[in-house]
């Protein structure tokens, strides 16, 4: 199982213009998702993922750390967990890492959905598109495979409090 954060914009959008704005962001290339679902949920819509084929984990939007990386994120302890990871050796692993961390010239990297929103408002405010939407769901099978969405919520304007709530399942649509 593998989650996936998805951009979800109108169907007229140049997928090019959006990309060249990841590219400044130092984000992955998007590409089409293509999952009917999802674009069935939101009028007009298309959704896309990153092209790079790396998931979500730890950083789906709805599980997304809303503090400061510091070595290690609540999602990647769940996963020692689940692998059998004793208490004591992680509690050592997590020293290492944010032994590492600190030593990182580069201070704490904006959390995800600061990330997230920084990459929607360039897209609205470059007028690239005219909304813009995002979708998390954790994936069982392919990314085209069915979903059922939730009702979908819509916001005029896209702050890093209305992402960081963002819940599972739920299309979020943000318009200027
Ligand atoms: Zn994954």
């Amino acid at each position: 199982m593998c989650t996936f954060n998805t951009l979800l914009l109108p169907a007229s959008t140049s997928l090019d213009r959006v990309n060249a704005v990841a590219r400044e962001l130092g984000w992955g290339l998007f590409a089409a998702q293509g999952n009917p679902s999802i674009e069935a949920a939101v009028a007009d819509a298309l959704s896309y993922v990153r092209a790079d084929g790396g998931c979500d984990c730890g950083s789906g939007l709805a599980t997304a750390d809303t503090t400061p990386y510091i070595g290690w994120s609540d999602g990647e302890v769940r996963k020692l967990n689940a692998d059998g990871w004793s208490a004591t050796k992680i509690e050592r692993w997590k020293a290492q890492r944010e032994a590492a961390r600190a030593k990182v010239a580069n201070p704490a990297q904006p959390t995800v959905p600061a990330q997230w929103c920084t990459l929607l408002e360039r897209l609205l405010d470059g007028r690239i598109a005219a909304w813009v939407g995002v979708f998390t769901h954790d994936y069982r099978g392919a990314l085209g495979s069915r979903i059922t969405c939730k009702p979908v919520q819509r916001f005029s304007g896209v702050t890093v409090g209305r992402l960081s709530a963002i819940e599972t399942d739920v299309p979020y649509v943000f318009a200027r």
